[in-house]
């Protein structure tokens, strides 16, 4: 989740005192980065997963599933191998916001190869096995995106109570236990993003209103130590939650590309960007928070409320104090502006920026858009501080750029190349939900690489306003979106763009089957596109089977066919014997399900409504020989 450095964190008084000068050296840091790099070309394709994971502790006498808190110990232990042999290890591990989770990253980037795709599963595969070592008899590693009983009592091991009066979080219902401590990172975060803010987060979300859900929907939140401030703002029928841990404690699957320069990486940005809300859609797979069912899909805005740290008068509640502005949305959120100049015109959301910044980047070579993008990122305040990162050399350091950078967490990420290494520009791809097995997270990770290829070799373009596609966000974790609901979308992608049309004139809403299936005589679909290039493509037999399986899935997902997971979800909760039509999920609830999750995730139990028949691929470890020898 971004930088970490060595030190020790400074308090938030310290750290806003010290935000001006972070920010001024930020901006400088990435102008010296620019000139140095703008004209960098000709890197190759380069593209790599990140996965994170929860670390579930099972107790089958007693019938619970909790959060095991012991990621710092794992990690140790997995980060071994990296520390004897950085450049030989198969995949990377490194921490996450919840004290009970990890992520990781193959251990070198996949490249240009077809063969590459069929690696990503069984890489994949390999780190859940090298996890599993390290794993106490009990516990098991699971990709699942929100555990159902987070914040709930008696769901972490060892057990830990909330502090809603002292700590970083001080949330009635998470422990800040569960807070990642072996890097001061995450709990500084936590701690500032609140004081900043000036209160506690908030997150409300619409709970299931099944038959026997109260009406209103209403929590005691005194009796669990409430002053009176989460009362005013727990709405009914909401599920409410206060803590950043709500949120960041949520996994993702995240897909980083390497671009051949600064145009090709700008131009996979914006492309991407109007497909980010599609994929909330396809890969839902978050229905509950904090025991119970809700009316909401996907993690996206839980996560969004959960780093909001504008304070009252940024977000348009009180006057503004000095030094403010209104500020129209959290730091984690969907991309605000294009930054291709065929974007340009479909930049149509009011951006705010510093003036002052903005002038100087475009003082120093830095076109109108580029500079409105930085500038943009750099309206938020630093929130975390270390005190050996104060003075850096702007000539070769960059991490007061990365510190901001690093804390706008966007649908999509634009990445420079960090100085004096082998790597070029880059993009992230960033809403993904996790998925339960591997073979599904693979099949994500190679289509969206799949799909970033053909639109840089059709030249498709699949803009539209942006006002539209933050519109499909809100659209994209609704309760089974995939089935019932239409998204803004370009309705020719495959010509230039006719000059006599509107802008309004070249969008429409299109459902997820069409937008990806395609629609006879309307929409051609994103993946007849990827059929044909990879019908034009050198690819040997095993991988395109993979590939095959892979895209088949999407297909039947984007279909109806095979439900999302969190469709799935809640069928598993709403047909449990143990629930009782009152949105709650029990001890017992939570167990089973975790138990068939995981039994889903080992190949142990099979799972055609989610999967269909087709569930493994012909993953391999590596490149065959064969294939290298054959490129040579
Ligand atoms: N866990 C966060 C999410 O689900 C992402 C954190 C990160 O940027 O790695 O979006
Ligand atoms: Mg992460």
């Amino acid at each position: 989740m971004g930088l970490l450095t060595e030190g020790e964190p400074l308090s938030w008084e310290e750290t806003k005192k010290l935000s001006e000068h972070v920010k001024k050296h930020g901006i400088i840091q990435f102008i010296n980065l620019y000139k140095k790099l703008r004209d960098r070309q000709g890197d190759v394709l380069k593209w790599g997963d990140e996965v994170e994971y929860m670390i579930i502790k099972f107790d089958d006498n007693n019938k619970t599933a909790k959060l095991s808190l012991r990621s710092d110990e794992i990690l140790a232990k997995l980060n071994e191998k990296e520390e004897a042999d950085p450049s030989g290890v198969k995949c990377l591990w490194r921490p996450e916001f919840g004290a009970y989770m990890i992520e990781s990253t193959p251990g070198q980037p996949y490249g240009g190869l077809s063969a590459h795709f069929n690696i990503v599963e069984a890489n994949m595969k390999y780190r859940r096995q090298e996890a599993m070592e390290q794993l106490q008899p009990n516990e098991r590693i699971i990709t699942f995106t929100n555990f159902l009983r987070l914040g709930c009592p008696n769901s972490t091991d060892p057990t830990s109570k909330p502090t809603p009066n002292s700590g970083y979080q001080r949330s009635l219902f998470l422990s800040d236990d569960a807070v990642f401590p072996g890097h001061p990172r995450f709990k500084t975060l936590a701690t500032n993003i609140r004081q900043r803010r000036g209160e506690k987060v908030i997150i409300n979300v619409p709970i299931y209103k099944d038959e026997n859900v109260p009406s209103p929907f209403r929590e005691d939140l005194r009796a669990l130590g409430d002053d009176g401030s989460s009362e005013k703002v727990a709405k009914d029928d909401h599920v409410y939650m206060d803590a950043m841990g709500f949120g960041m404690g949520c996994c993702c699957l995240q897909v980083t590309f390497q671009a051949s320069n600064i145009q090709e990486a700008r131009t996979l940005y914006d492309q991407l960007t109007p497909f980010c809300p599609i994929m909330l859609a396809l890969t839902a797979a978050c229905p509950v928070y904090r025991g119970h069912l809700t009316d909401i899909d996907g993690r996206w805005f839980v996560i969004s409320n959960s780093v909001d740290c504008r304070t009252r008068g940024e977000r348009g509640l009180e006057p503004l104090k000095e030094n403010e502005r209104k500020i129209r949305t959290s730091r984690y959120g969907a991309v605000e502006s294009y930054l291709s100049e065929q974007g340009a015109k479909y930049n149509d959301v009011p951006l705010l920026y510093d003036e002052e910044v903005f002038k100087q980047l475009l003082d120093n070579g830095i076109d109108r858009l580029l500079a409105q993008h930085v500038a943009h990122l750099f309206i938020r305040d630093c929130v975390c501080l270390m005190s050996t990162q104060l003075d850096q050399d702007d000539e070769v350091d960059t991490n007061h750029f990365e510190n901001i950078q690093s804390t706008n967490w966007q649908s999509m990420r634009f990445k420079p190349p960090p100085p004096n290494s082998s790597i070029g520009w880059r993009v992230e791809f960033r809403p993904c939900d996790v998925q339960l097995t591997d073979f599904e997270n693979a099949a994500l990770v190679c289509f969206i690489v799949l799909l970033s290829r053909v639109i840089l070799s059709y030249n498709l373009n699949l803009l539209i306003p942006i006002s539209k596609v933050e519109e499909n966000m809100t659209r994209g974790v609704k309760r089974d979106a995939v089935n019932t609901e239409k998204f803004w979308f370009r309705k020719d992608i495959t010509s230039t763009a006719d000059k006599s049309q509107s802008i309004e004139e070249e969008y429409g809403e299109f459902t997820v089957n069409e937008i990806i299936n395609g629609k006879d005589g309307v929409f051609v679909g994103l993946m007849p596109l990827i059929v044909s290039y990879l019908n034009n493509m050198n690819i040997d037999a095993d991988t395109h089977c993979t590939v095959q399986r892979y895209l088949k899935l999407i297909q039947k997902r984007a279909a109806g066919k095979l439900m999302t997971t969190a469709s799935w979800l809640r069928k598993q909760i709403t047909t449990h014997p143990d629930y009782k039509k009152d949105a709650k999920i029990t001890e017992q609830i939570n167990y089973d399900i975790l138990k068939k999750v995981y039994d889903i995730q080992t190949g142990v139990q099979s799972c055609p409504e989610l999967l269909g028949f087709c569930t493994t691929s012909k993953t391999t470890e590596s490149v065959p020989t064969a294939i290298v020898n054959a490129i040579k």
